[in-house]
């Protein structure tokens, strides 16, 4: 849909103008892909990043028809999203954007509500999709309900859970950040515009940062297989991490799990832990409590190993193993390498 009679944010009815925040100047991540695909079904796309675009990235754009790059003067130092709020909303000004999309996550969320005050616009978070006609779904009251919404301001701020969005096959999924020699030269990279943003909101700095320790695997947030375990796995995760890595995905934990010391925080899924939306999650060990429900079930396929066959992980399965997670698994890696030759 390219052209609509949805009204800018001067309230002149014009074509459909959405502005994309990418997660990083460096490289596309798939959940970026995810949102420059939604957008491309919707009108014209913008994109922010958050500091000056590497080149890695401008390429990576010119596959997706990007009319412009918004770029800060400088990057965002030491302030916490006030920076990417105001360039955000200086971008969407200019473009005239009346949709604005974010991958789902806690920052996004803060970004989105004060889009939200500063450009007058309707807020949708968490959405697992946005039809042409801008009406987004979630998952709501603990995956209990799903519903349609609709904002009835002239702009739009969504953000969209990671894995929402199905990528057409000549979209590669994730293009590693060192990958220059696979991206086309710099021929049809899309124009750079820089802002000079003022932080209105300086009263938070940032004063120390620190790496998670790397695993090798995708962040929990964005991976498209979670292998997540709880109060079962008595806190050995090995047999989980060894079908994690067989199936290139990351690791989870419920709370019970993080409370005894097995898993750390950043593992957590659920109510208070991550949301996670990816195409495989297999639940090993976990009774799945409403609280753990609400932050996987809608993933799109569940595999639940448990050896009680009456844990309630089952009602929401869509495959269900009733056995000790400390058989199970290592045959289903077994299988998986067999498979593959190894
Ligand atoms: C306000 C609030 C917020 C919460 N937030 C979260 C949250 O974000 N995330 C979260 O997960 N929980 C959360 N909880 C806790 C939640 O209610 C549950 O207590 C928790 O999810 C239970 O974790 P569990 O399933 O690992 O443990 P349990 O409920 O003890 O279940 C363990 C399961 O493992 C199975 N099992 C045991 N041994 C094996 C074996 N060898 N092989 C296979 N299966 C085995 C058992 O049959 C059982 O079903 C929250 C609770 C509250 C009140």
């Amino acid at each position: 849909m390219t052209t609509t009679t949805d009204p800018g944010p001067s309230g002149t009815p014009g074509p459909t103008t959405v502005l994309v925040v990418l997660g990083g100047p460096d490289r596309l991540r798939r959940a970026d892909r995810e949102l420059l695909v939604l957008a491309g079904g919707l009108g014209t796309t913008h994109v922010v990043v958050p500091d000056a675009p590497h080149d890695t990235l401008l390429d990576a754009l010119a596959g997706h028809a990007v009319h412009t790059v918004h770029a800060p003067e400088t990057g965002p130092g030491d302030r916490l999203t006030t920076p990417a709020v105001a360039l955000t909303e200086a971008a969407a000004r200019e473009a005239g954007a009346t949709v604005l999309l974010l991958a789902a996550g806690p920052e996004a969320t803060d970004v989105a509500a004060r889009l939200g005050v500063r450009l007058g616009a309707g807020v949708v978070t968490d959405a697992v999709a946005l039809d042409a006609d801008l009406v987004a779904t979630k998952s709501v009251l603990a995956g209990g309900w799903t519903t349609r919404c609709r904002a009835t301001s002239p702009v739009l701020v969504a953000t969209v859970r990671p894995n929402s969005v199905e990528l057409p096959s000549d979209v590669p999924s994730d293009v590693p950040a060192d990958a220059t020699a696979a991206v086309p030269t710099g021929a049809d990279r899309p124009r750079v515009r820089t802002h000079a943003v003022e932080d209105t909101a300086p009263a938070a700095r940032v004063v120390g940062r620190t790496a998670l320790p790397a695993t090798g695997r995708p962040a929990l947030a964005e991976a498209r297989v979670v292998v997540a375990g709880g109060r079962g796995t008595g806190g050995d995760f090995g047999p989980l991490e060894e079908l994690a890595d067989a199936l290139g995905g990351a690791i989870g934990a419920s709370r019970a799990a993080v409370d005894a010391g097995w898993a750390g925080p950043e593992a957590q899924v659920g109510q208070t832990g991550h949301t996670v939306s990816p195409e495989l999650y297999v639940s090993c060990g976990i009774s799945g409590a409403v609280q753990q429900r609400t932050g996987m079930q809608t993933a799109g396929t569940i595999v639940a190993v448990n050896k009680d066959e009456q844990a309630p992980i089952f009602e929401i399965a869509d495959l269900g193993i009733v056995g000790d997670l400390r058989t199970v698994l290592p045959q289903a890696v077994a299988h998986l390498r067999a498979l593959r030759g190894e």
